[in-house]
């Protein structure tokens, strides 16, 4: 699709409109699809934002919660009211499901979660939800016909890790159902209170192959598109995390009568690794990040020089290979310092580690084609924050669209996406997925290369 000429559309849909019986799929030529109602999205935002309501604005819709299965039913309300069939998977998703026009092809998919943190904002999650309701209202009031099944998915508690996207990549592990979450509940106390069966949950997994492609639309939630006055961002993944427990030991002793060249000070030690992690992080070349976000020292008075420091050490990227040499590069600082100060370091992974989720490199081409298509600008970015996309990116191929947040702001009542941008967003996924459907992603889908 990114190198079709205008004439090539139009030629292409000919060839289809013949082959296919005239489907009003195939009639709608591009620069004729319909337009996001900025207007509804805003309004269906404001009023899912009344389920958890907080009255500092924002909501705390936790999953599981009663404002949680309330919302849903808000939703699953909307997505009937846009002519989808709904169900709920064994895992508590809610899908919403359009049939195509094709027998035997895979389903599209898109959608995003409800569910919010303590205190969180109106549009984490439900702008990827009431984005995709938005493409099934165009679809249906403009009777565009698809090949492909399409379905708009709610998934179930994104929040607490994902759940509902683990389920349906299979990779949920039987653990995860003791885990007590926010609400209260135990995360399978919790699906079975939405409608799931936690005793059933491999009948929500999907397999690799019946999905075309999975799309989310999300708000950034962070500053750079709205700093930079971009449209919308095309991700190029989600950074996969590491994390250590780190131990300095060094030598506890009197802060009074130790004179400073005797000292083995673990707190000083570690301080300098701290300072060395961000330096390393800085100067490489590339996105990574690396973060010290707890520290604690021992014995912890103020008149004994500590002689152990635990502390944590987070490294995230996009690529596998920049985290490992991230760390190794830490690694080697650390045995430099601990020597120069007579103190030891030992690195512990945590095994928390969650691997990078690369976006499809076709799909961006095709975002990149929808968003040119209608004027708007766009760069590539990757994720820092996790998303049920990653797991989807397990079952298929896979991509993101992130629309600004205002002040870069999430997590927080002050959350805050303008229903313009929401709007370009939605006319972007709805663009994407029809892209998708005519073949743009190539493989096994011969109406597309009729026109090539
Ligand atoms: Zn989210």
């Amino acid at each position: 699709m990114a190198e079709m000429k205008p004439g090539a559309i139009l030629r292409r849909t000919a060839i289809l409109a013949l082959a296919q019986g005239a489907m009003l799929a195939c009639a709608v030529a591009e620069e004729n699809l319909p337009r996001a109602d900025a207007g509804r999205l805003e309004s269906r935002i404001v009023e899912l934002g009344h389920f958890g309501a907080n009255p500092e604005g924002g909501v705390s819709r936790v999953a599981f919660s009663d404002a949680d299965i309330a919302g849903r039913e808000y939703v699953k309300s909307l997505m009937r009211g846009a002519g989808l069939e709904v169900r709920v998977d064994t895992a508590g998703n809610i899908i919403g499901r359009r049939d195509g026009d094709e027998p035997g092809l895979p389903t599209i998919m898109t959608g995003s979660h409800i569910d919010s943190v303590p205190k969180g904002g109106n549009y984490d999650g439900d702008a990827g939800v009431l984005g995709a309701i938005e493409v099934a209202e165009l679809l249906r009031a403009h009777a565009i016909a698809t090949r492909h099944p399409f379905e708009f998915v709610v998934f179930t508690d994104e929040e607490g890790g994902t759940v509902g996207s683990q389920a349906m990549a299979g990779r949920l592990p039987a653990s995860a159902f003791d885990v007590v979450s926010h609400s209260g509940l135990t995360i399978g106390d919790g699906i079975r209170a939405l409608g799931g069966d936690p005793a059933r949950i491999v009948e929500a997994r999907r397999p690799q192959g019946s999905l075309a492609a999975f799309v989310e639309l999300h708000i950034e939630q962070g500053a750079i598109l709205a700093e930079s006055g971009i449209d919308l961002g095309v991700v190029e993944g989600i950074v996969g995390i590491r994390w250590w427990d780190v131990t300095v030991e060094g030598v506890a002793n009197h802060a009074g009568t130790t004179p400073m060249d005797r000292r083995r000070d673990a707190l000083v030690t570690a301080a300098e690794l701290a300072l060395a992690a961000n330096r390393i992080a800085s100067t490489t070349p590339g996105t990574q990040v690396a973060t010290v976000g707890r520290i604690s020292a021992e014995p912890g008075a103020p008149n004994v020089i500590p002689g152990r420091v635990t502390m944590s050490l987070e490294i995230r990227d996009l690529d596998a290979g920049k985290m490992e040499s991230v760390f190794r590069a830490v690694e080697a600082e650390a045995r430099r310092i601990a020597a120069a100060r007579g103190t030891s370091i030992h690195f512990d992974e945590v095994e928390l580690a969650l691997t990078p989720a690369p976006t499809d490199e076709r799909l961006r081409v095709v975002v990149e084609s929808a968003a040119a298509s209608l004027g708007l600008s766009y760069r590539r970015m990757p994720s820092g924050a996790g998303h049920d996309a990653q797991d989807m990116a397990h079952v298929a191929p896979m991509g993101m669209i992130f629309v600004p947040s205002q002040g870069g702001i999430s997590h927080a009542p002050q959350e805050y996406t303008t229903p313009a941008d929401l709007a370009n967003g939605v006319d972007v996924l709805l663009r994407t997925l029809l892209a998708i459907d005519r073949g743009a992603l190539g493989a096994g889908q011969p109406a597309a290369r009729a026109s090539d």
